[in-house]
């Protein structure tokens, strides 16, 4: 078989670059080093019918309507706004923290004071930065800030990074505001859905195509070598000079040559059980890791189409450093943006350079963090760009 184009990983980068190409009539190869589809969408029925997101709960969200019409042709969705709890001083209250969380926090007079502030101070339905609270003129924002930063930020921030808010891009932080509203969903975004029949079955339409072959559990350096001499590209002994499409880490494509990219990890501990375990489909402990070392729970059930079931699935998330050899924190989930990091980054990708028909696409191969419907425009506009 002759491909025209050779996608490595099966992911959302790789699947819709596949899909776009076979539907140009291009003979693609997918490898796929997993034995599913979907990367880190992937999801599965339980034994009790409960949507299990084996990587950890994916919810979809966009403005682009681009992204929800093309996504549209392999799913159908049911609608769906998540919601987040956060333990704070034994309560549990709305994350992003917002008015509605105040007013669960503080006797009522101080609770309308801190309001007024905030309002007066920013406006309704305005998201604010816990770094820029912080810097108010007002010390009574200020106080709360401080607050907010203690009980929310500081100590989910170092379970889950292993590193101080200081130390990270403010791009983090700024993932999650402070909201200064009564709106408790945490997205705002237009487009609020999830596919009827879950992530992997989307996954299996688009890629059901005759111009597309899979080969699951394969991977890529097993049957391609990159000759970093050359900067030819080999499959299966012979050179491929048609587009390859990589989706994986760009350090181990060039054999970790330089030190590795830092990952933080996670471990999902699968608890099943009878009846229901907590009163929104995530809660978030932003509590020091001596009490609970965990940062979140998520309960699958509470965010499908039909929540009734007697039996309910938890994932507790633990974060760790990544590391390919460690029995836990074994799977590279987000970028560590540090300085050093997005450097060792920019080396690597000029390295790979040398690459003339080499494309770099996804979350891991560009070294950054994409939602699903940003990685959905990034790869059609990818594809664009290349076949233009
Ligand atoms: C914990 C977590 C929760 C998230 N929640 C959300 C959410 O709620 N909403 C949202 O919009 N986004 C969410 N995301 C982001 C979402 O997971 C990404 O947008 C998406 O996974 C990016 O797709 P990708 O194709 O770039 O990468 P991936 O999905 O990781 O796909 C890459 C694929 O390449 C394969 N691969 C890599 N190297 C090789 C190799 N050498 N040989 C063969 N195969 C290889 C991998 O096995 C993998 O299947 C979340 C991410 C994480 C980590």
């Amino acid at each position: 078989m002759n491909y025209d184009v050779i996608i490595i990983g099966a992911g959302y980068a790789g699947a819709v670059m596949a899909r776009q190409y076979a539907e140009d009539n291009k003979k693609v190869l997918i490898l796929e080093k997993k034995s599913h589809i979907g990367g880190n969408a992937y999801d599965y029925m339980d034994e009790n019918h409960i949507r299990i997101h084996e990587y950890g709960p994916h919810l979809f969200h966009t403005n682009e309507k681009e992204v929800v019409d093309y996504l549209s042709r392999f799913t159908e969705w049911y609608p769906y706004e998540h919601r987040v709890k956060g333990l704070i001083n034994d309560k549990f209250v709305p994350i992003p923290f917002n008015l509605t969380s105040i007013e669960e926090l503080f006797d009522k007079e101080t609770a309308d004071n801190l309001k007024n502030e905030l309002i007066k101070e920013y406006g309704m339905e305005k998201k604010v930065p816990i770094l820029e609270l912080r810097k108010s003129n007002n010390p009574e924002v200020r106080n709360l800030a401080e607050f907010i930063f203690e009980k929310v930020f500081k100590y989910y921030t170092m379970k889950q990074w292993d590193y101080s808010i200081e130390q990270l891009s403010a791009t983090v932080t700024d993932r999650v505001p402070v909201f200064v509203s009564y709106d408790d969903r945490y997205f705002q975004d237009t487009y609020q859905m999830m596919p009827k029949e879950g992530f992997t079955a989307m996954f299996e339409k688009m890629l059901n195509h005759p111009n597309i072959e899979i080969r699951l559990n394969t991977e890529a350096l097993d049957v391609m070598k990159f000759d970093f001499e050359t900067g030819k590209i080999y499959f299966e002994g012979k050179e491929f000079t048609n587009d390859v499409i990589y989706t994986g880490l760009a350090d181990y494509l060039c054999g970790y040559r330089h030190g590795k990219l830092e990952y933080r990890s996670l471990w999902f501990d699968l608890k099943v059980m009878d009846g229901t375990y907590q009163t929104a489909v995530t809660c978030n402990y932003p509590t020091p890791k001596e009490i609970h070392p965990f940062t979140r729970i998520t309960e699958y059930k509470l965010m499908m189409e039909n929540k009734e079931n007697p039996k309910t699935a938890i994932h507790v998330e633990y974060p760790f450093r990544y590391d390919e050899d460690a029995e836990k924190g074994n799977i590279p989930y987000y970028t560590v943006f540090t300085e050093e990091n997005k450097a060792l980054y920019e080396t690597y990708k000029k390295e790979l350079e040398v690459f003339k028909n080499l494309t770099l696409l996804g979350r891991l191969a560009e070294f950054r963090y994409y939602n699903m419907d940003a990685i959905t425009k990034a790869a059609l506009d990818k594809y664009k760009s290349l076949t233009k």
